[in-house]
């Protein structure tokens, strides 16, 4: 049989490769994560609540971030 060589090689080369692959996977997730998981505070209710969630209003340059919209009228009320 020839076939045996050539098999043991492909076994042999997916060994090989198989952890380089998942190194490279696994390098690639934590650059995404930041923006959507920081937690900011609702300066109304003094509530935390995840940035991508928060009702953002921007006032005199200054962005700020609220749990509903009814605390953020609430704030530019005050
Ligand atoms: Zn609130």
């Amino acid at each position: 049989m020839r076939l045996l060589p050539i098999l043991l090689f492909l076994i042999v080369v997916v060994v090989l490769l198989l952890p380089l692959v998942s190194r490279i996977r696994l390098s690639a997730p934590p650059a995404r994560r930041p923006l959507s998981d920081e937690l900011v505070k609702d300066p109304v209710c003094q509530t935390y609540i995840v940035k991508s969630r928060a009702v953002r209003r921007t006032e005199s340059g200054q962005v700020r971030y609220f749990c509903s919209e009814q605390c953020a009228r609430r704030d530019t009320g005050a």
